[in-house]
């Protein structure tokens, strides 16, 4: 058992016309002996170009990769002790199911044939697909060949599973079952495994921690937690979360008791605040959950306190998404802003209500402008 650490790894590919694509730029990242790691991020920030190069499928331009103590860079991908898993399954069409799963095994391993059967029925047997053993991927349905899939890579007991997009071919109620379903097996395996996915909530359900990714660099690595709470920059606190955190566009004005941060349509006391603050220069970008921001009737009295007129109401079922606009703002006309919150589905709240928006000072969030790096 053992750490997987990528250091400082970047990978440059050249295209025909000698143009250069840095598709990782320099990601460090320390991967724990068991854990559930999952790299997430728009499509082309690099995860699987990350991951492949992980497995040995792609050279690695810049950096290093240790699996305990072994540097892997150049050891073969099937002496690496890795087992992946595609998103297209990547199933032999032309053997069974049983030869699927034995197949990484006889070409990795000494083991005598009796004992790779055992194994491959064992695990079969663990992911339910002990009938379909001597069945050909063709005769099986998107989500048994996906239990193949996961059945190959574990049946090889590696040291790492690598995960890209797995569970991207499967309707949506089939998704959230497995998810649930390869975490409890990740648990009781307690083998390292490093997941990509684009999806920041199965992301953020499925990891221990979450690497985030935006052009090839890393943005923030943490648990899902620390990574809602605490995001490092702007990029992270849009990027997790759903709906998306609010932005607005703020000065930061006045010095001591009196300091605030002012906006088009809102000024926002920040009081001693105001001294971390400054560090970023004046012009910042204030953040606020639509799960942080409390409606409220009545009139603003407070200093954390917004009038606004509610423009459209969004029922999902367990909330309501809520589009406010500013009281100066016009609603409907094409310029108005409008700015997200969320309130608990048995709440009514209507279109054209006029509430207070409550902006509370713990759950605010701050960025510098320029750097787009978090200063609260
Ligand atoms: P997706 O979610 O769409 O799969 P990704 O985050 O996995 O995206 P990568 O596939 O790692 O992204 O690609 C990262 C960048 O590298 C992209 O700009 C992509 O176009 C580029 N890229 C990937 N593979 C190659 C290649 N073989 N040759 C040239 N460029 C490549």
């Amino acid at each position: 058992m053992a750490e997987t650490r990528l250091e400082n790894i970047t990978k440059v590919f050249t295209e025909d016309d000698g143009g250069e694509i840095i598709a990782v730029d320099d990601v460090s990242i320390d991967i724990e002996d068991g854990e559930f790691l999952v790299l997430v991020g728009p499509s082309g920030c690099g995860k699987s170009t990350t991951l492949r190069m992980i497995a040995g499928l792609e050279s690695i331009t810049d950096g290093v990769i240790r699996l305990g103590d072994r540097v892997i860079n150049d050891i073969p991908p099937k002496n690496r002790d890795i087992a992946m898993v595609f998103q297209s399954y990547a199933l032999y069409p032309h053997m069974t199911v049983h030869e699927n799963m034995a197949f990484g095994l006889q070409e990795s391993t000494d083991l005598p044939g009796d004992e790779i059967d055992d194994r491959v029925e064992d695990t079969a047997s663990m992911m339910g697909i002990g009938e379909l053993l001597d069945r050909k991927p063709g005769e099986l349905s998107g989500g048994q060949q996906q239990r193949v899939a996961l059945g190959r890579a574990i049946v090889r007991d590696p040291e790492v599973f690598l995960m890209d997009e797995p569970l991207s071919n499967l309707d949506a109620k089939l998704r959230a079952q497995m998810r649930t379903e390869l975490q409890r097996l990740q648990e009781d395996l307690e083998t390292t495994t490093v997941y990509v996915t684009h999806d920041q909530t199965e992301a953020m359900t499925m990891g221990d921690r979450v690497a985030i990714l935006d052009g090839g660099e890393l943005q923030q690595v943490g648990t899902p937690l620390e990574c809602y709470h605490q995001p490092a920059n702007l990029f992270v606190a849009d990027f997790v979360g759903e709906p998306s955190m609010n932005f607005f566009d703020m000065t930061l004005d006045g010095q001591g008791e009196t300091a605030a941060l002012t906006g088009e349509h809102f000024d926002y006391p920040v009081g001693e605040m105001a001294t971390e603050l400054a560090e970023g220069g004046t012009e910042m970008i204030l953040g606020v959950r639509p799960e942080d921001i409390e409606l409220r009737e009545g009139t603003p009295d407070g200093p954390h306190d917004v009038g606004v007129t509610v423009d459209v109401v969004e029922p999902t079922g367990d909330e309501n998404i809520v589009y406010l606009a500013f009281d100066d703002e016009e609603l409907g006309s094409v310029d108005s802003e409008t700015f997200v919150a969320t309130v608990g589905g048995m709440r009514t709240v209507q279109s054209g209500d006029r509430l207070v928006a409550h902006l509370p000072e713990d759950a605010i969030h701050v960025f510098d402008s320029n750097s787009g790096q978090a200063l609260r």
